[in-house]
């Protein structure tokens, strides 16, 4: 992510092409998303990234060349191998509840997911389906819950 210094009023709203997008804030600073890559647990940025960023913002918007980088970071987008998120209990593992892998769509579906984690949690009737979400089974051994979370 880039986030540009900028004033108010200058881009008035979301403006999205392909899989970057620009978002203006309200106090003018410009935010500019994203890119998209397998890197483990590494949060660290790269120029070539910022470069990206910075070319698809000014490609778009050539003024926002002029914009000084106000800060670049990387976030994590926890995924799973299938793409389809892990909400419910670990089954072997007495206590140990998941809802994780929501990769790119966290946010659109996080109220859903944590409905459900509280539903399966407190032994309601759940919300939706929880078949699908059923978390992977422990794998044997004495530490077996950082084994499962190795796995995710
Ligand atoms: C650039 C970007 C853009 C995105 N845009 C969208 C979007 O437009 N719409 C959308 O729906 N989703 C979007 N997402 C995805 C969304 O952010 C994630 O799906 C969501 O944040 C995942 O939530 P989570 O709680 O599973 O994991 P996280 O939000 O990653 O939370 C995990 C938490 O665990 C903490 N943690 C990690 N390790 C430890 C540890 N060892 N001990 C204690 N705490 C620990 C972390 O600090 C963090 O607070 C985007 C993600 C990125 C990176």
């Amino acid at each position: 992510m880039l986030l540009l210094r900028g004033v108010p009023g200058r881009l008035r709203q979301v403006v999205v092409r392909d899989r970057c997008y620009l978002i203006p804030r309200a106090d003018g600073h410009v935010l500019v998303g994203s890119t998209m890559e397998e890197a483990g647990f590494d949060s660290g940025t790269t120029e070539e990234a910022r470069e990206d960023l910075r070319a698809f913002a000014t490609g778009l918007m050539p003024e926002l060349g002029n914009l000084a980088v106000e800060r670049h970071w990387a976030g994590l987008r926890p995924g799973s191998p299938e793409g389809v998120p892990f909400v419910g209990p670990v089954p072997g593992v007495a206590g140990l509840y998941l809802n994780t892998g929501h990769f790119r769509n966290g946010f659109a579906t996080g109220p859903a997911s944590a409905r459900l984690v509280t539903d399966l949690l407190l032994g309601r009737a759940p919300s939706l389906d929880p078949a699908p979400y059923a978390p992977p089974a422990a794998a044997p051994g004495p530490d077996r819950a950082a084994l499962v979370l190795d796995s995710v």
